[in-house]
């Protein structure tokens, strides 16, 4: 026992038990306490002579501003956890993420001499990083860091129960304790780095991408699978809020792809197998030439792919607003592409040889549906999502109608506005100088496309009936020529890249990111990252925006000689390995775990070994090792057994006036 445990123990043997809030510490329970605690000695490490050596930890439990110490009583929950065997100290701060909070970390390393350290605090998505770096600053190995969430985890989850709420933190700081005693000092784990990256996808997104990287000196490879670069700009007119041609986006990034020596595009290709892992993803691709109707398949080894696969438009069902059953009900798509047609001196809008004199845009076809309202779609999903840009290209639509057909007259059925970007609320004033008239529904009643009966065609071959709340609910009809459908966006087909890849999708079908905030274009596998509408709907500015976060982030991946991922991998023991291959058959990530020959005491056998670079740390294997010959590095066992010990044991009630650092 170091000097001050041993204080410690003294001063809690020799005071009477008595009573600290509203518990009593009865004699038996301070027995058993103290046995339990005992217990706890056994993780501290042995010295080379054979001697014990007892452990210093430092425990930091946040205030968070009051989120946590509003609920929780954190004053005594440092007492508390005072009295653990190996807690040297613990204390109180209002914001230990904030620098003073990080010093007051390192310098404690530094001058108490510590070797571990847990904080207690917000969840470690936000700053579990930011303390192993503190942690790393005072010189100490920063996987001797545990961080306990006590405010999602206790202060919000118990707000109504602040006894409980304390109880809890201090229990859960007491289950990092135990599990910091069997923590090994880790490394990250160091990984060949091939420096080329796979841009998959060929639109605005990958060709940025594939540019950006290129031009830090990065070898790019850009599969399209189509015959052309610019993905679905290439069908677009004139686009919001630059109102440049999408011709013109195209062709200046084409010019900046198709130039750059380190960049290789291939059309009509795609990727049809990976394998692999960060640094060094092992790809198949296929290609077609369309002159010899031949295939080829290649070969290529890449350190890093960017998912730049887009969105597939939304495509109404046959009879759906009677699309497919009416000549004048189109998609927007197609709209946009009758419009770009009309040649710029044309004074009257045709379609199909007839005059169109009134238009109706209907906005959410095929977003925000409803359970009960909607039917669901071939997938047998609804999409429930906003597809965010058929606001603004609805107005940009109108508008330009307005302004080049001053004859038409354009209605526009909305359940509200959604023109979130720069500059782009002012397609909504400007519509509604020109005389777009607006009519809005309720989500639950959208509005409906009938025949005209035929007495009435002349005012327009297609009825829309809405119930407009702008009018208090009254049952409108609006005669038109023409009906467009404000169609919005969905996931791509890539199902065989998510398969091999083994890429998480979100509720919408889009492929997910990590976390929407902080690791905004990282998914859970290492070295794969998003860009543009593979992610999401996003307008051309955000899938620029995005694509320029892959290329950054896969810049810096390619900045080190190795690639550096987390050292929280599976670890075969081969003296305790019988080579019974269950963890292999368990391990849902190829080639992660095989079992390889090796000699044993001149015996050739059997054992598992991991491949570090494949392994994402998920534990499968090592729940089915009937020898506990597997173990997940930072998450063993035997830290696994201590934690919940530590988390089981009573602790013992403060001594009501004990010496407690509080730091404000
Ligand atoms: C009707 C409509 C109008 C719009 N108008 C505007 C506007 O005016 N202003 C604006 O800011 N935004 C507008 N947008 C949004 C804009 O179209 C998107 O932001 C942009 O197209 C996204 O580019 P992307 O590269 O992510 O996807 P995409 O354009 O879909 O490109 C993806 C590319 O990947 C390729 N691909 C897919 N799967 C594979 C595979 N497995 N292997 C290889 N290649 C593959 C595809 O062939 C395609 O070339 C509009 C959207 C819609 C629906």
């Amino acid at each position: 026992m170091s000097n001050s445990d041993e204080l410690r123990a003294k001063h809690y043997n020799e005071q009477e038990p008595r009573p600290c809030g509203e518990a009593e510490c009865d004699e038996e329970a301070h027995t058993q306490q103290q046995i339990a605690l005992a217990g706890w000695q056994a993780g501290n490490r042995l010295r080379a002579d054979g001697e014990e050596d007892p452990l210093r930890i430092g425990v930091y439990i946040c205030r968070c501003g009051g989120n946590i110490s509003d609920v929780v009583d954190v004053e005594r929950v440092a007492e508390t956890v005072r009295l653990i065997p190996g807690v040297t100290i613990a204390k109180v701060h209002t914001f230990v993420c904030s620098d003073p909070g990080q010093h007051m970390i390192s310098n404690d390393i530094l001058e108490e001499n510590l070797d571990r350290v847990v904080v207690a605090s917000c969840t470690p998505f936000l700053h579990e990083q930011t303390f192993r770096g503190a942690v790393a600053r005072g010189g100490m190995n920063p996987y001797l860091y545990e961080h306990v969430n006590i405010r999602e985890q206790a202060s919000w989850a118990h707000k109504h129960d602040p006894e409980g709420a304390t109880a809890k933190a201090i229990r859960m700081i007491a289950g990092a304790v135990g599990k910091l005693r069997y923590a090994q000092p880790l490394e990250q784990i160091k990984l060949p780095n091939h420096r080329r990256a796979l841009v998959i996808g060929g639109g605005l997104a990958g060709m940025k991408a594939a540019a950006d990287l290129a031009s830090r000196g990065i070898k790019v490879l850009l599969v399209e699978a189509g015959t052309r670069l610019g993905g679905h700009l290439n069908q677009w007119g004139k686009v919001y809020p630059s109102e440049r041609t999408a011709a013109e986006l195209v062709a200046e990034l084409t010019q900046r792809v198709q130039h750059d020596p380190n960049i290789k595009v291939l059309l009509n290709s795609r990727v049809t197998a990976v394998s692999g892992f960060i640094g060094n993803f092992k790809t198949a691709i296929e290609s077609r030439h369309h002159s010899a109707s031949m295939q080829s398949r290649a070969e290529v080894t890449v350190g890093a792919i960017i998912m730049a696969t887009g969105f597939r438009p939304y495509v109404p069902r046959d009879g759906e607003l009677l699309y497919h059953s009416q000549p004048c009900v189109l998609t927007m798509p197609e709209f946009i592409q009758l419009l770009s047609s009309v040649s710029p001196d044309t004074k009257k809008l045709t379609y199909h040889q007839q005059a169109i004199r009134k238009i109706a845009f209907l906005h959410c076809v095929g977003s925000r549906q409803l359970d009960g309202v909607h039917e669901p779609g071939a997938n047998g999903r609804l999409n429930t999502y906003c597809s965010r840009t058929c606001c603004t290209t609805i107005l940009q639509q109108a508008l330009a109608v307005r302004r080049r057909f001053p004859d038409v007259e354009v209605f526009d059925f909305n359940q509200d506005i959604r023109t979130y970007g720069r500059g782009e609320e002012n397609y909504y004033s400007e519509a509604s100088k020109a005389g777009v008239v607006f009519f809005r529904y309720n989500g639950e009643e959208p509005p409906q496309v009938h025949r005209t009966p035929s007495r009435r065609i002349s005012n327009g071959a297609l009825t829309v009936t809405v119930k407009d709340a702008l009018t208090w609910g009254q049952e409108l009809e609006v005669a038109v020529d023409m009906v467009v459908l404000g169609t919005g966006m969905m996931p791509g087909q890539i199902e065989d890249l998510i398969g091999q890849m083994k890429l998480a999708t979100g509720e919408d079908g889009f492929l997910q990111e990590v976390h929407p905030k902080l690791r905004p274009v990282e998914v859970a596998v290492n070295g794969v990252l998003l860009a543009g509408t593979a992610q999401g709907p996003m307008n051309i500015t955000e899938t620029l925006a995005a694509a320029g976060a892959a290329a950054v982030k896969a810049t810096a991946m390619f900045a080190k000689e190795d690639v550096e991922v987390h050292p929280y991998v599976a670890q075969v023991d081969p003296a305790l390995c019988h080579g019974e291959a269950q963890c292999v058959t368990q391990c849902a990530y190829e080639g992660a775990l095989k079992l390889v020959e090796m000699e044993v005491d001149g015996e050739i056998v059997s054992r598992a070994e991991v491949n570090a670079g494949l392994c994402v740390g998920c534990g499968a294997c090592v729940a089915v090792c009937p020898h506990r010959a597997i173990n997940l590095n930072g998450w063993r066992l035997d830290q696994f057994e201590a934690m919940v010990e530590g988390i089981a044991t009573d602790l013992p009630q403060p001594p009501c006036a004990s010496e407690l650092v509080s730091i404000h």
